[in-house]
């Protein structure tokens, strides 16, 4: 007898966890931000990611961090010195006015802490579900799942979600297959496995090791739409 959809669902899930923890797993760093300053460069991160290829976020980053390291250093820099900081990362105007806005409520309202709730974290200017997710998993190591572009990509071509399916469908179907255990390596897992073999333009299937379970790969029907970038993110 078949197995009902949401059983192979489940069986499906179970094979990639095993994948990606036998591929990735002892890449993972299981290392939680505790200092505020670490925690304000995760978020500032991920809003210089928005829009912006990883290689390029990383370089900004890096170079915005050489010359910042606090919320009160961001707000003493000038808009224009920091618009050149960053302006390799995409809408950068955009950016640094999301950038000032969040420094701002930190030096106000979290002068000694950090925002530790999705709500919180979401309350800040220019910071949406996704932003808010990371910084809960890779700063607090919450057991939530992080849709980023390469999971969202990959879940979609896997089967896990409906190829229009957006953020929030995404993440609470991995929710439900994925046990809290095992959602930090499917974070860090399916990223890596999205930018090493099924890249978003044009997916490795030839080398693929998920090949025999994947939607995408078994079905020419199933389209995968590119992820809408959204600016709050
Ligand atoms: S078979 Fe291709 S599309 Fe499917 S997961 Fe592997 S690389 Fe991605």
């Amino acid at each position: 007898m078949a197995k009902k959809p949401e059983e192979a669902c489940r069986q499906k899930m179970r094979i990639v966890l095993a994948y990606l923890e036998r591929k990735y797993g002892r890449e993972v760093d299981m290392s939680i931000l505790k200092k505020r300053n670490d925690l304000f460069r995760l978020l500032i991160s991920t809003v210089l990611s928005q829009r912006a290829l990883d290689e390029t976020t990383e370089v900004v980053s890096e170079r915005l961090f050489s010359k910042v390291k606090t919320p009160a250093d961001i707000l003493k820099l000038r808009r224009a010195k920091l618009e050149s900081l960053i302006r390799q990362s995409g809408p950068f105007r955009q950016k640094a006015k999301k950038i000032i806005a969040i420094s701002r409520t930190l030096e106000k309202e979290y002068k000694n802490s950090f925002p530790r709730t999705r709500e919180a974290l979401m309350s800040l200017y220019g910071v949406g579900p996704k932003t808010a997710d990371i910084v809960l998993s890779y700063g607090y190591g919450v057991p939530v799942i992080a849709v980023d572009v390469h999971v969202d990509v990959v879940s979609k071509r896997l089967g896990f979600a409906r190829a229009n399916a957006r953020y929030e469908e995404i993440r609470a179907n991995l929710e439900k297959l994925v046990p809290e255990s095992g959602r930090y390596i499917v974070n860090l897992g399916l990223v890596s496995f999205g930018k090493e073999i099924c890249v978003t333009r044009k997916p490795k299937c030839g080398i693929c090791e998920l090949k025999k379970i994947c939607a995408y790969y078994n079905s020419n029907k199933i389209r995968v739409s590119k992820p809408k970038q959204k600016i709050n993110r």
